[in-house]
């Protein structure tokens, strides 16, 4: 496994405690950190734990590239492709981060945590944490898809289903935790989880070499953030060209390009988008992804809900890829991309297909 150092993402200081469970900074600026690999040679962080005999592993990492030739079609695209993440171990990206933070966990003797998460994090957390006996309290809210309520049950979780908005979910955690004196190693907090998602870029590095452009479905941002982190690590060893990163968001929240594009938006907390992966009003690390989609040149559009769902039929129908709907988002964006002229004809782009829909049937 690589070695860790945590950096505050404001004032730029070195922590002294680089534990699973320091989220902020302590320095008192009540900032959140980002991770930075001091190893010798920095490396595809999954790689270096597959190396490792120690490491617990369920497979994660090294999804298909696939050609997306209609769609590509469609939009006069010659090089679109998909990277399938809904075929890691639980049916989501989130098996990268999950992956380096339970096995950073196991290192420190961690017997429970507490997570909150929209619903794939949690099935993820929970597996990972099944399989190592470590004991998880999951925090979901109670309108998540059934296959993520049954997957956290199933790998031995104790479920938390919380009503209301998923803000809800995080105060419910936090309290938890806070009473029962319980860790909270939220993966949207933590610097390990997004630290994982190194591997993403990593990984089309090594298939591919140079992309042009990536466009993410976007919520809390850790795959954005962490193939951004990734692809700068890969650059200080390489001629590499970095990437421009895209935000795809739904138009009833809209955080990201809201402080993308310096406009106003309100969060109304009745309203309902079918984007439930990426429903996030209030990310924790907005800035960080604004930064990094800004230093890549990249960009924040949003969707209605009717847009992403012609795409996600089209995504079923013409390509065989059944998505979560929230996937269907990024397609949206990257039609949007093409008839502005951002993206060109003969660029590459690849689009993550985070999450399986078969977890959203009912
Ligand atoms: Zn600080």
């Amino acid at each position: 496994m690589q070695t860790y150092s945590l950096k505050c993402y404001k004032c730029n200081v070195t922590q002294n405690d680089n534990s699973i469970s320091r989220i902020f900074c302590e320095k008192g600026c009540n900032e959140l950190l980002i991770c930075e690999d001091i190893s010798p040679m920095k490396q595809d962080p999954l790689q270096s734990m597959r190396d490792d005999e120690e490491s617990f592993s369920l497979g994660e990492g090294s999804t298909p590239l696939i050609p997306l030739n209609k769609i590509g079609k469609r939009l006069g695209l010659e090089k679109l492709f998909a990277k399938l993440e809904f075929m890691s171990p639980t049916g989501s990206f989130k098996d990268r981060g999950s992956s380096l933070v339970i096995n950073i966990a196991r290192k420190e003797r961690v017997a429970e945590f507490v997570e909150d998460s929209s619903g794939n994090a949690g099935a993820s957390l929970s597996a990972y944490a099944g399989a190592t006996d470590i004991k998880a309290h999951i925090f979901v809210p109670d309108s998540a898809g059934k296959g993520k309520l049954d997957q956290i049950s199933i790998f031995g979780a104790k479920l938390h289903k919380i009503e209301g908005p998923r803000e809800n979910s995080t105060i419910a955690a936090k309290d938890f935790s806070k009473k029962n004196n319980i860790p909270y190693l939220s993966h949207n907090l933590s610097p390990y989880f997004s630290e994982g998602m190194k591997s993403f870029a990593y990984e089309i590095y090594s298939e591919f070499g140079e992309v042009d452009h990536i466009i993410f479905p976007t919520g809390n941002g850790s795959l954005l953030l962490g193939t951004w982190r990734g692809f700068i690590d890969i650059s200080e060893n390489s001629n590499l060209s970095l990437p421009k990163l895209h935000a795809a968001q739904s138009s009833i929240i809209e955080p990201i390009v809201a402080e993308f594009s310096q406009k106003k938006w309100n969060f109304d907390p009745s309203s309902k988008t079918i984007a439930s992966g990426i429903s996030v009003s209030n990310p924790p690390r907005l800035i960080e992804i604004v930064d990094a989609i800004k230093n890549s040149n990249g960009s924040a559009t949003s969707s209605s809900d009717n847009e992403a769902l012609i795409w996600h039929e089209i995504l079923a129908k013409e390509e065989g890829i059944y998505s979560e709907k929230t996937c269907a988002f990024s397609f949206a964006t990257l039609e949007k991309l093409v008839k502005s002229g951002i993206i060109k004809k003969n660029e590459k782009i690849i689009i993550p297909i985070t999450g399986s829909g078969l977890k959203e049937t009912t």
